[in-house]
């Protein structure tokens, strides 16, 4: 049985969460995405995993009501985070000032990203900072969002559209209690790229427990892999093939390349993404780098963040109107394009893995660019020398 077609699946897990009998897993494909698989012998054709699909449904999408640009001011609490560490800020307030359960996405002890959960501002660490890869979803985490709300707790769930729209479809009615937040998504990589990059670049012998791709200090962009306070590798993203897959579409899971949620109108109640664009073509009066851009969408969302607003002394939010990220159409008009090199890479991955697929895929337009980029560098070096200005090629 089809729960529904694999090429839009984005594993957000809802019908294994939904299943009455636990006879759903999470099973990679050839190309090493995680899918749905039914042990036949022990379903009992109840049909629910086909009606809590997102894809099988309607999802409800929320228009913009505001839209802020934001940002810790607190340098430390934000030196691990993706941009303008709001995330971290939001759920820092839903514990201690509600007194409750923030859900995110953490690595476990095998550094496969996942949902998890925290009631302690401590817990949070581990949720900051973008992991560039599909987060599990497992079917206690569903199982805990409704039980935290049945016992009367606040619940606030972070993460990328479709995983709240498998959620919103999961818990079947509307929740009071339930705030969601979802990222602006380029698309997610299957966890099991992660996972052999990971093996390849720091051994069987060393120990990791976490991976790296966006922060306020000198790894921004950059892949790097920690054991603690200890950085066991780092490079920056034109260099290390992994994250230039990510970043350029060629390795992302399928459905990404058709995401329905890369619209302006939203799935949960507050979207955060980076505010690209911010003050390119309207002043702003302040630093523009790693920005957040906050929307609210629905009546409780903007609640929440007014309350947020008026009580964190160290977060600034200057209200924008949201056209100004529209700007950049990528991730909040229009999906990520498929890349043409995408086929390619996968007959490889098939074959020989990810690690040698994607660098037989990518090293040669990496080098070239990387060549471009020094030439680049050593003719504006002559032209200042002879003309005192630079020539952008
Ligand atoms: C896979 C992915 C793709 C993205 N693509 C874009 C994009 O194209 N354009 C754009 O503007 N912004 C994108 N973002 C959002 C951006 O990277 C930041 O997450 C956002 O700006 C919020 O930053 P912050 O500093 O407030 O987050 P932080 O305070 O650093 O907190 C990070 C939050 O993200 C959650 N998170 C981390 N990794 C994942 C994951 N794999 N799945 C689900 N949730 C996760 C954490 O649980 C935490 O709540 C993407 C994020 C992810 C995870």
């Amino acid at each position: 049985m089809e729960i529904c077609p694999e090429n839009i699946c984005t594993g957000c897990g809802a019908c294994m969460g939904i299943c009455p009998v636990d006879c759903i897993s999470m099973k990679e494909n050839k190309y090493g995405e995680q899918h749905p698989a039914i042990d036949e012998a022990v379903c009992i054709k109840c049909g629910k995993c086909r009606r809590v699909c997102p894809n099988n449904n309607e999802s409800e999408f929320n228009m913009v009501k505001k839209c802020y640009a934001a940002w810790g001011t607190d340098k430390e609490n934000r030196r691990k985070c993706a941009s303008g560490g709001i995330a971290t800020m939001i759920s820092g307030y839903f514990i201690e000032d509600t007194g409750g359960i923030v859900f995110g996405t953490s690595y476990d002890g095998n550094l496969r990203a996942g949902v998890s959960h925290t009631d302690k501002s401590g817990g949070l660490e581990k949720l900051k900072g973008s992991k560039y890869v599909h987060g599990y979803f497992g079917r206690g985490e569903y199982k805990a969002v409704k039980d935290f709300l049945e016992k009367g707790l606040k619940v606030l769930f972070i993460g990328t559209p479709c995983q709240v729209s498998g959620l919103l479809s999961y818990m079947g009615k509307n929740y009071p209690d339930l705030y969601t937040c979802d990222l602006l998504c380029h698309g997610t990589c299957p966890s099991s790229y992660l996972k052999d990059e990971a093996a390849h670049l720091i051994g069987k012998r060393r120990h990791a427990d976490n991976i790296r791709f966006r922060g306020n200090d000198d790894y921004d962009f950059h892949l790097s892999i920690w054991n603690g306070k200890k950085c066991l590798y780092n490079k920056k993203a034109a260099d290390q093939p992994y994250l230039y897959g990510f970043l350029k579409g060629v390795t992302l899971r399928e459905c990404c390349y058709s995401c329905r949620y890369a619209r302006p109108e939203r799935v949960a109640d507050i979207t955060l993404g980076d505010f690209i664009m911010l003050g390119k073509n309207k002043p702003f009066g302040y630093p523009a780098d790693n920005v957040s851009y906050v929307t609210v969408n629905t009546k409780k969302g903007e609640r929440l963040f007014n309350d947020i607003s008026e009580n964190l002394r160290d977060m600034k939010a200057v209200e924008r109107d949201y056209t100004e990220r529209l700007e950049y159409p990528l991730s909040i008009k229009t999906p990520s394009p498929r890349h043409p090199a995408t086929d390619r890479f996968r007959k490889r991955y098939v074959k020989y893995g990810f690690h040698a697929a994607v660098r037989m895929t990518l090293l040669p337009e990496m080098t070239l660019e990387k060549a471009m980029r020094t030439y680049r560098k050593f003719h504006n070096m002559g032209h200042r020398i002879l003309h005192g200005t630079d020539q952008n090629l």
